[in-house]
């Protein structure tokens, strides 16, 4: 895949950008790990320093750096500004906290133990970090693994998506400006045919990746020949289950808002919602009406709802996943036919009576496509729920204390939120179970993430 900047509002090539050499890509590996040398000696105050620099960057230049979001990859710039906005929250919230989540952790003494033994956690950084990133949230992706990694004392090496080089850069940019030294962050502008000799190189310690399940695959099978720690956050297809005690209006209100959060792409967007039988007619025609009554347009228009779609190929995937879903048997409700303008422009779409063969049952679909499904009791809800290969996040809407923990406990995802919209912030860890990765990221498990958890036992 090019690496370019390309409108997805347009179609128009804005700039290309030219791969990095072989000998480029190697002085970069070189200069990550000799900056780690010394990085790794900085402190805690030293990182915060420069940590919370960069938040100042992002707030005083957001409206820049939210532009390059919406040009490259077509999200509202409403929606870009919250997200450089998150970046400055991420910078901060770690400039804070990683010297806690990090600090030694003191074990109680085996009966072998002299009095005066001390045994303990000591976290040390791993070294240079490979980050695999993906386009849909081309800021806060790479913020939530580099604000933690470089807090924990590692060097980040970034590969960003193909279609987003203008925002891995300034990420870069960012970074330097606010004063980490030359090194400790590098974009790599490189295609993924290279990665696997980046994972091979012994400088690299670990690697991450936010991406689909088959680049996941990919990766952590190569960081596994190379016993290397990974983490891996792939795709997802979100249960929202709402049974009748919810509060109907506000539920719809929040299922559209789930389903289209980043123009329908985003990893944890509510994708199935399995409504109670006797409330899923009424909540699936004001769902459709809803979706129907969305703006579409310029991504740069403080109207707009729904934006196009960041790559001409996500639609046409998208497109083939509806089309064959449809002749499987699932009945379109509205939408369902890509729009024809110049662009990545796709429709806000319903699909309901899925049937278990078809795609849209077991696939996600990453784009404005909201799948609604009936089930007869909360046990139904929860199996419906399961039979999926993904497991990321999911909601559950209902007034019912008991079904309230019987959701959390028995949805089989990483994250369950009950009345509330499945959310990415620093303060709360994130990640996915079953086909949808594994690791943790945010809270304290990011800086805990790439470290050496070093027993020591002095005495
Ligand atoms: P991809 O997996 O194709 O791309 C993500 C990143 O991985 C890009 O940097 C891409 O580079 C790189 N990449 C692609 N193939 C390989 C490979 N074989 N080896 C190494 N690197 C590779 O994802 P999409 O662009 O399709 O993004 C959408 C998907 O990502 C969805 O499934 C979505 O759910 C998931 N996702 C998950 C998130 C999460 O937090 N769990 C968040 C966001 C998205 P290049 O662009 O050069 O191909």
């Amino acid at each position: 895949m090019a690496i370019a900047t390309i409108n997805p509002a347009t179609g128009e090539t804005v700039k290309e950008f030219d791969s990095l050499t072989s000998e480029q890509l190697e002085e970069k590996l070189q200069r990550a790990w000799d900056t780690f040398q010394t990085y790794r000696d900085t402190t805690f105050e030293q990182r915060s320093r420069w940590l919370r620099a960069a938040a100042d960057i992002f707030d005083a230049e957001n409206e820049r750096l939210a532009e390059l979001a919406t040009l490259e990859m077509g999200k509202t710039f409403a929606a870009a500004k919250a997200e450089v906005t998150k970046c400055a929250l991420g910078c901060r919230w770690y400039a804070d906290h990683a010297a806690e989540d990090l600090a030694d952790v003191e074990w109680p003494k085996p009966a072998n133990a002299p009095e005066d033994a001390r045994i303990l956690t000591r976290y040390q950084p791993l070294g240079p970090v490979l980050a695999i990133m993906p386009w849909n949230f081309p800021f806060w992706q790479v913020l939530r693994f580099a604000a933690p990694a470089l807090m924990a004392g590692n060097v980040g090496l970034l590969k960003h998506a193909s279609n987003v080089p203008q925002v891995a850069m300034a990420i870069e940019d960012v970074l330097t400006r606010a004063g980490f030294p030359d090194g400790a962050f590098q974009t790599l502008l490189v295609g993924s045919s290279v990665i696997e000799g980046i994972i091979d190189d012994p400088r690299v310690r670990a690697v991450t990746l936010t991406g689909s399940e088959p680049a996941g695959r990919e990766v952590g099978a190569r960081a596994g020949q190379n016993v290397k720690t990974s983490v891996l956050e792939l795709g997802g297809s979100d249960p929202f289950i709402v049974m009748p005690s919810a509060d109907l209006d506000s539920t719809v209100t929040a299922a559209v808002s789930s389903r289209m959060l980043n123009n329908g792409q985003s990893c944890i967007n509510a994708k199935r919602f399995i409504v109670h039988q006797d409330i899923a007619d009424e909540f699936t025609q004001k769902l459709v009406q809803k979706m129907e009554s969305l703006t579409i347009g310029d991504p740069m228009d403080s109207g707009t709802d729904l934006g196009p779609m960041s790559q001409g190929n996500g639609v046409t995937d998208l497109d083939e996943q509806v089309q064959d879903s449809i002749k499987a048997g699932a009945r379109l409700l509205t939408g369902g036919e890509r729009l024809d303008r110049p662009g990545n422009w796709y429709p806000p779409t319903v699909l309901t009576d899925i049937p278990r063969e078809s795609r849209a049952y077991s696939e996600e679909l990453f784009g404005p496509v909201a799948l609604v499904f009936r089930a007869r009791d909360a046990d139904d809800a929860i199996r419906i729920a399961n039979d999926s290969d993904f497991g990321l996040g999911g909601s559950a809407w209902t007034n019912d204390e008991d079904e309230m923990w019987r959701f959390a406990n028995e949805v089989e995802s990483g994250m369950v939120y009950i009345n509330k919209i499945t959310e990415s912030t620093p303060e709360v860890p994130f990640g996915g179970a079953k086909n949808s990765g594994y690791g943790r990221e945010l809270a304290s498990f990011g800086p805990q993430s790439f470290v050496n958890a070093k027993t020591i036992w002095v005495q």
